[in-house]
């Protein structure tokens, strides 16, 4: 952990050697001693400090110096530390000016020179001081800083890919937030775009991409190879799964991820019905436990990279990424998954990111707390995320076409929204309006039976409707059923699109794709079951036939 720092401006080199001396000799156990001769020197370190969320706890200036005096200095020092202890270093005859300084700076104290003896008129006047500065400021957080304005698209996104990345951050409001004016301050002119990320080394990022992010926080986006046995695209957990049983029976295997690992499973707030953990486990603690796995057996994991598109390149198969890159491999899996579907209603489209969200989006939580929330949908993903908004909002309405819950959803889960107080459900109802200007404000209901509409405000918005498969890339070299979900094994010969020309003439294996050595699992699968257990089930399952495949070529 990084130590306060108290940081002395003196422009004669003795009179700072000797305060750097005696402050170090006293302090120098709790506090880091920084020196600097002039007061334009001081005020660029103390930017550079800010930038890198260092604290200050005490300025110490000499009041005479050339360019820049100490009041002067410290006028402008502490509108960057407005918490630091103030103390002017002052001859006899600036005394003065020392005292007008008390109630201008708020100066806590001036000492004059020489401070002879140290122990009657240095320490403990300094011991005070600090001694409170400590009281009222707690250690700084050590992660990112972002500053940026709430219900905004790239705010959330940013928000959404850190957390989804288990990257801690500090979220700074402009407006609301002190701290987060002082930096934009120190981004200087023009103002940065926001949201605007401050990293702990001081460097920073504005209105990034995912992909810029990843690599600033040193996630892999470039694999370390040209050519695997094994690529999978996806890390849900039918990927993740592939990817653990595939590097630990030998094959060097890489997974690209367009965003971040987990896929839907790591949105999910609480899965319960995974075998093995009685209390339930959140999505993020099983995805950080299968990366981690996946990791110890040597899976490299591309995150914040896209495949763009496949190709058979003889016997291999080559994937395209988004940012141009091809790589090859001998065997492909496609654990690519499904996206929910669009809401077709007005003004959904220009809300999404400001307070309408796809999926469970949990950055937003805490924002939500005592306003009006709505999700639109009555499988268990929807009804997990009314269960875990209802931890902050006021209410949580759950929209329905159907006339109840329990036809798609879980019981365990109908039990839990029957018993949460603020949670109801409206049944033959549905969302044809969104309105708000900047973000959303409310929302027409119209009813099923009869049309009838009503106006009611809501905070947020989270839909979560049928299922698109991310087939697309595959364009139209693998066979597929009429909804874009993948064919696979004995479904290729029994299904017309299936006969492509590409079907091998052998039959394919289980799990197999009509291009033979490219493999499907988990959701984006016509007719898998979509769940977790299935999802990883699969993904085990594919990796045999991988073997198989290998083996005959
Ligand atoms: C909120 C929520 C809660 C759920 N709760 C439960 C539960 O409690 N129990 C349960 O059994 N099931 C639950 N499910 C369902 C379960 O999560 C899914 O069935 C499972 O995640 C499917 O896994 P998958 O690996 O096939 O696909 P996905 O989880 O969809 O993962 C696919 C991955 O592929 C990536 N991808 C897509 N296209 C590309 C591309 N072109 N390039 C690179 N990467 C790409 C995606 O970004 C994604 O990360 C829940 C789902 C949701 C959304």
């Amino acid at each position: 952990m990084n130590h306060p720092i108290i940081l002395t401006v003196d422009d004669d080199v003795q009179v700072s050697n000797a305060i750097e001396r005696d402050l170090k000799s006293q302090f120098g156990n709790a506090y880091k001693i920084i020196k600097t001769l002039s007061g334009r020197e001081a005020l660029e370190t103390v930017k550079q400090l800010k930038l890198r969320n260092n604290q200050i706890a005490l300025f110490l200036t000499d009041q005479r110096m050339p360019e820049m005096d100490g009041t002067e200095f410290l006028q402008q020092a502490i509108d960057i530390y407005p918490n630091a202890r103030r103390v002017l270093l002052t001859a006899y005859a600036d005394t003065d000016t020392a005292i007008e300084s008390i109630n201008e700076l708020g100066l806590d104290y001036y000492l004059l020179k020489p401070w002879d003896p140290p122990e009657e008129k240095l320490y403990p006047m300094l011991t005070d001081l600090l001694d409170d500065w400590r009281i009222n400021n707690p250690p700084p957080f050590e992660g990112i800083r972002i500053v940026g304005y709430p219900w905004n698209p790239s705010s959330h996104q940013v928000k959404n890919f850190l957390a989804r990345n288990n990257v801690p951050y500090l979220w700074l409001e402009i407006e609301k937030n002190e701290e987060a004016n002082r930096l934009l301050k120190l981004a200087g002119d023009p103002a940065p775009d926001l949201p605007y990320l401050v990293f702990p080394d001081g460097s920073f990022l504005s209105k990034p991409e995912n992909r810029e992010i990843a690599e600033r926080i040193g996630l892999q986006t470039i694999a370390d190879q040209p050519f695997y046995d094994l690529i999978i695209v996806g890390a849900g957990p039918a990927g993740l799964a592939a990817a653990v049983y595939g590097a630990s029976e030998g094959l060097k295997t890489l997974v690209v991820e367009q965003e971040a690992p987990g896929g839907q499973a790591g949105m999910s707030s609480r899965i319960e019905n995974y075998l093995g953990f009685p209390q339930g486990l959140s999505g993020s603690e099983l995805t950080h436990r299968a990366v981690s796995q996946a990791r110890r057996f040597g899976v490299e994991i591309l995150t914040a990279q896209k495949v763009v598109g496949m190709e058979a390149d003889g016997p291999s198969k080559k994937i395209k990424l988004g940012d141009g890159n091809e790589l090859l491999c001998k065997a492909l899996l496609v654990s690519s998954g499904v996206s929910y579907r669009k809401l077709e209603a007005n003004g959904v489209g220009e809300l999404t990111g400001a307070g309408i969200y796809y999926g469970a989006a949990r950055s937003v939580g805490e924002t939500l707390k005592d306003q009006d929330v709505y999700i639109i949908g009555g499988a268990n993903s929807a009804g997990q995320a009314a269960i875990y908004f209802s931890r902050f909002a006021k209410t949580v309405t759950m929209l329905i076409r159907g006339e109840s819950i329990s036809t798609m959803m879980s019981h365990y889960l109908v039990d839990q929204i029957g018993a949460t107080e603020n949670i109801s459900v409206c049944t033959k109802t549905q969302v044809t309006e969104a309105i708000g200007s900047s973000r959303l404000e409310s929302l027409i209901l119209t009813r099923d039976d009869g049309g009838a509409q009503e106006a009611v405000p809501a905070s947020a918005l989270f839909i979560f409707i049928g299922a698109v498969p991310n087939s697309d890339w595959l364009g139209d070299q693998i066979a597929k059923d009429s909804h874009g979900f993948i064919l696979s094994g004995p479904d290729i010969n029994s299904n017309e699109q299936g006969m492509s020309t590409s079907t091998p003439k052998r039959i394919p294996y289980m799990l197999e794709t009509s291009l033979p050595g490219v493999f499907v699992a988990g959701d984006v699968r016509h007719g898998s079951i979509k769940r977790v257990a299935s999802a990883v089930g699969e993904g085990s399952m594919a990796v045999m036939f991988v073997h198989q495949y290998l083996n005959t070529v």
